[in-house]
């Protein structure tokens, strides 16, 4: 890799770690379910990145955190390591492309569609989120600590009575 392109990276990944630092629980939990998931993998170039390397490996959103409705389900993000998520990050075309055939059109079609719903979180709904995937995190940790390999799922997170 060359000089500058190295600099790009260890920027990247600066930003991020100083970003992660600063996240609400919710989006660390689901971070940490998403790299899990694909078993500290990058899903693009399937570089496996061991402890204590793992903030190298980043939670790589599909549709921006912003959009509440997607912003902590299973389909709108992908595990990417650093230098991944960089060039995801300037070919946003190519990203696309990547994300429709890693999800397959139908899961494509739903995540499309949930990207267009707007909705409104109370404080309780967020206590619920939060809760929702603490759970799906220790089962997932626990899952993984008693050697399950393999990719693991888990739940949409967002309480039933979000509107
Ligand atoms: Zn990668």
């Amino acid at each position: 890799m060359a000089f500058l392109e190295c600099l790009v990276v260890a920027r990247a990944a600066f930003l991020v770690w100083v970003g992660e630092m600063k996240l609400p629980l919710e989006d660390k939990l689901y971070s940490k379910l998403v790299r899990c998931r694909a078993e500290w993998r990058c899903e693009f170039c399937d570089e496996f990145v061991p402890e204590p390397d793992r903030q190298r490996l980043h939670c790589s959103h599909v549709l921006s955190r912003s959009r509440r409705a997607t912003r902590w389900h299973p389909l709108n993000a992908l595990s990417a390591c650093a230098s991944c998520h960089t060039h995801m990050g300037q070919n946003p075309l190519a990203h696309a492309d990547l994300v429709k055939a890693k999800l397959g059109s139908e899961k494509y079609e739903i995540l499309k569609h949930l990207g267009t719903k707007t909705i409104r979180l109370k404080k309780h709904h967020i206590k619920e989120i939060r809760a929702n995937l603490r759970a799906s995190w220790t089962d997932m940790e626990a899952r993984r600590q008693a050697g399950e390999t393999g990719r693991i799922e888990f739940e949409d997170p967002l309480p039933d009575s979000v509107a």
